[in-house]
């Protein structure tokens, strides 16, 4: 029986996708080939790389507003370092809000490449919230966030205004809201929390950014040659991609980021009705800053752990412990989470209740 699948990544995708893309690897296209030994420059797989480059770009609403999409590989962690080799300029400044453990090692390697200003940070509270009320420097070359802290089950809700470019990690939360993406200069994602396979990484960038800092940048980390290129400079991961695009036509079938949306509000909110009524739990995230994306959690009795261990289990579902630095639960409930596995684990941490 298939689990309910609540790992924060590699995570859940589609049912319909896994199918499609089990049939794509024994017959991709009816062409008697496996999509995993055709070339990339063949017709079908460039078919493949251009829709899923134009389908992210439409669901986003940035079609033909400057942007380009690609498909890097590297993960989210290589885009760590693209971002200030592409848009730092030398002796220039970069800013960065720490808002967990995937801002951190942004801002890492953000300082191999220059001064890298912290605007604010909640670590001293275990980032359990996003911090507020702080400034950007209007002569940073850019500023740095991250929209959804996967670790932590915070995500930003309101985006700062600034003059200086955005720069946004949104490798849990791609996808799975509607914004206004055109306050965006560069977006990130690896794919695999929330758009398909680990592989592959989508890169949103808004062209008139690039080749204006004055580095001379190795081929593989300059997204201005990837663009000229059309995201095929090299070898790209073609069945991550291709699992990409499988889960992008999904969103686009189910009316777009707006109808997956009004789905994950349903779900997050029932998810965390019961956190807040069930007296055996209590959330982890402060609560204006919760994520819709990963629900983090806590027992208030840890002596009831085992007897709640068992009962989850039971009911099927998987992925559930926290993240070590947390502890307690993550529920990641991406896109592809249906509602009613949400409802089998509220059942578990009822009869949870009626049981201790
Ligand atoms: C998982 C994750 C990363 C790291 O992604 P990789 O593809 O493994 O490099 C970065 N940022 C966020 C927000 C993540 O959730």
């Amino acid at each position: 029986m298939k689990k309910h699948n609540y790992s924060a990544g590699p995570s859940i995708l589609p049912q319909e996708v896994f199918e499609k893309a089990s049939q794509a690897v024994l017959n991709f296209n009816n062409s008697g080939l496996s999509i995993l030994e055709i070339s990339h420059r063949s017709k079908d797989f460039v078919a493949v790389m251009d829709e899923a480059r134009s389908l992210a770009l439409e669901l986003l609403g940035l079609e033909g507003k400057g942007y380009q999409a690609l498909f890097l590989q590297g993960g989210a962690s290589t885009a760590f370092l693209m971002a200030p080799y592409n848009l730092m300029k030398e002796n220039g400044k970069a800013a960065y809000l720490d808002s967990g453990t995937w801002a951190t090692a942004a801002i890492k390697e953000a300082k191999l490449f220059g001064e890298t200003v912290v605007v604010a940070s909640s670590k001293e509270e275990n980032y359990n919230h996003i911090p507020k009320g702080y400034t950007i420097p209007s002569d940073a070359d850019y500023f740095h966030c991250t929209s959804n802290n996967t670790i932590f089950g915070t995500q930003i809700k309101d985006f700062p205004a600034t003059n200086v470019p955005v720069v946004c990690d949104m490798s849990s939360d791609i996808f799975s809201r509607q914004l206004d993406f055109s306050k965006f200069d560069l977006i990130y994602a690896g794919a695999q929390k929330n758009m398909g396979p680990a592989g592959t990484t989508l890169v949103v960038v808004k062209e008139e950014i690039l080749e204006k800092n004055g580095r001379t940048i190795p081929s593989m980390l300059d997204y201005a040659k990837h663009i000229k290129a059309e995201s095929m400079y090299n070898t790209p991961s073609v069945f991550a991609v291709y699992v990409s695009l499988l889960t992008l036509q999904w969103i686009k079938a189910k009316g777009g980021v707006e109808a997956v949306e009004k789905l994950n509000d349903a779900k997050a909110a029932l998810l965390y009705a019961e956190i807040d009524r069930n007296p055996l739990f209590k959330g982890a995230a402060v609560v204006e800053d919760r994520s819709k994306m990963n629900v983090t959690f806590l027992l208030n009795n840890p002596d009831h752990a085992a007897a709640f261990d068992a009962l989850w289990k039971e009911a099927g579902i998987s992925g559930l412990p926290g993240h070590r630095s947390v502890g307690g639960y993550r529920a990641s409930i991406y896109n592809a989470m249906p509602i009613e596995s949400v409802q089998v684990l509220v059942d578990v941490m009822k009869a949870l209740e009626s049981k201790v």
